[in-house]
């Protein structure tokens, strides 16, 4: 096992406002970040805000404010996600931070040096009222896709990054890393769209002042693109070196919508391959959201709101749902009735019953105290294998970022838990004084898969996870356990006295 795991979410442009799909890669991120710290390794989680281009400066202009004025006030939004959500980022990076422009710079100047960026005139179709450029793609019939006004072709100096200089170099690196870009159908389509060749790239615009000047040029400013890439190395403290870097970079994982795969998957290992820096160990594409069956959009009104969703329904809730809901890589449909339905029947019929009437039998028959297990049966044995298998089982799934396998996983244990239940009926054992020790055994049997339920979901649904453990009795925060100790079976110590808690996964009425 590598001793350390660096994973991140895009930074998330400012002119937006957080919506269900920066609340999933964030969640989703999370989840990763918490279980690789359950593994016992060190983590880094990085998330933040790419506050430059020219729709900041132009939302800007219209309400009268500076870019960073606006930049200020937005960012709080996305800020304000981590506690919302549980998610347990290290750090937050902002692209109009001092420490990123001595980052971008350095890069930029890295690749100057080396011959990879030169001076050349970018040409592209205009629109003077965006002061946008577009391509001949993004012009289809003629007009500014934005505000639908003629266009004009343009010409300006630019700096341009030499990428077709890196086809091969990148296609070998895909090739010796056949995990770098996942799911595997992503892979095919970057390597079939890297094989059709790769033209140079603009690096820079004189049509815009927002943004990190080039180095010695001040009238050029970098590309949007490649300044947002770079949050990445900048966040492990690129170019000062130090430990942090050398602990964490490369990253393990750039956790992207599939929108902007291209971005991490072709142009930023050429940016760092040029600039002599190690490209990123794995680049994970998820797929999209649509909202009730329709494609979310700010003029349809169904943009889903993740505060509200919190509000409503609670972060563990929202979270299971969106990783439990839809194969991860996938895209899915949100529906309020689905995760209501899902809420309902996993979280508080399955897991919430398992530990509400197992405590509850603890608390009649034992005074709330853990039981000495005797004589193992075979029902007790089943129970125990299935115990030991799922750690592998969800550590598998984790690997391969299939989070609905690893709860699935998961809650085949908790209803497992429940049909020993029923099979052993603690409620007729506990009738007949000789069988005790036997109904002592069957409830340490229960709290034990119970416990060990709660150590492998509180990646995914931690508030309710940290509830539950300190029910259980366990000391101090889940999230700081390490699963090669406290995942185990039999960690439950007979004659420990269990607090009295609630800890029940309240049902959703609507
Ligand atoms: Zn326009």
């Amino acid at each position: 096992m590598k001793p350390a795991f660096y994973i991140t979410t895009p930074i998330y442009y400012v002119n937006d406002v957080p919506h269900i799909g920066h609340a999933y890669t964030t969640i989703a991120c999370d989840a990763l970040a918490r279980f690789h710290r359950l593994k016992g390794q060190k983590v880094f989680f990085l998330t933040g805000t790419d506050e430059h281009g020219e729709k900041v400066q132009k939302t800007a202009t219209q309400q009268g404010v500076s870019p960073r004025d606006l930049a200020d006030r937005v960012v709080t939004r996305f800020q304000g996600l981590s506690p919302a959500l549980s998610i347990t980022n290290d750090d937050f990076i902002r692209t109009t931070e001092p420490r990123h422009y001595a980052s971008v710079q350095e890069l930029f100047r890295r690749s100057q040096k080396n011959g990879d960026i030169y001076l050349g005139e970018y040409e592209g179709w205009y629109c003077t009222p965006c002061e946008a450029y577009w391509t001949d793609l993004q012009i289809g019939a003629g007009n500014c896709p934005d505000c639908g006004r003629p266009v004009e072709k343009r010409k300006e100096p630019s700096f341009f990054f030499r990428l077709s200089k890196y086809q091969r170099p990148l296609l070998e690196y895909y090739e010796r890393n056949p995990r770098f870009i996942r799911p595997d159908s992503r892979r095919n389509e970057v390597v079939a769209f890297v094989e059709g060749g790769l033209h140079d790239l603009s690096v820079s615009r004189t049509s815009l002042s927002w943004g990190i000047p080039v180095p010695e040029h001040p009238g050029h400013v970098i590309y949007v693109w490649y300044d947002a890439l770079t949050n990445y190395v900048t966040g492990v403290g690129f170019p000062g070196g130090g430990e942090r870097f050398d602990t964490f970079w490369p990253a393990d994982i750039h956790m992207v919508g599939k929108d902007i795969l291209r971005f991490h998957a072709v142009y930023w290992p050429a940016f760092l391959m040029s600039a002599g820096v190690a490209p990123p160990l794995g680049v994970f594409a998820h797929g999209w959201w649509t909202v009730e069956g329709q494609k979310m959009s700010k003029s349809l009104g169904n943009v889903v709101d993740p505060y509200d969703m919190v509000d409503r329904y609670g972060a563990d809730a929202f979270r299971y749902f969106l990783l439990r809901e839809v194969p991860f890589g996938l895209d899915g449909d949100f529906s309020r009735r689905a995760l209501v339905h899902r809420i309902n029947s996993d979280l508080a019929n399955d897991f919430g019953n398992l530990l509400n009437r197992t405590l509850g039998m603890l608390s009649k028959y034992f005074g709330g105290t853990v039981p000495v297990p005797s004589v193992a049966g075979e029902e007790d044995l089943s129970l125990i294998a299935r115990s030991r298998e799922v750690l592998s089982l969800v550590d598998g799934a984790m690997e391969e970022v299939e989070f609905h396998r690893a709860l699935s996983a998961i809650w085949d244990l908790v209803k497992a838990a429940n049909r020993y239940v029923d099979a052993s009926a603690p409620w007729s054992l506990a009738k007949d004084p000789a069988k005790r020790g036997r109904l002592g055994t069957v409830l340490y049997n229960i709290l034990e898969a119970s416990r060990i339920c709660v150590l492998l979901s509180s990646p995914f649904i931690p508030a309710a996870a940290q509830r539950m453990w300190e029910a259980l009795g366990c000391e101090g925060q889940v999230a700081g356990a390490v699963l090669s100790e406290e995942g185990g079976w039999g960690r439950l110590t007979a004659g420990a006295a269990l607090p009295k808690t609630a800890v029940a996964f309240p049902r959703i009425e609507e």
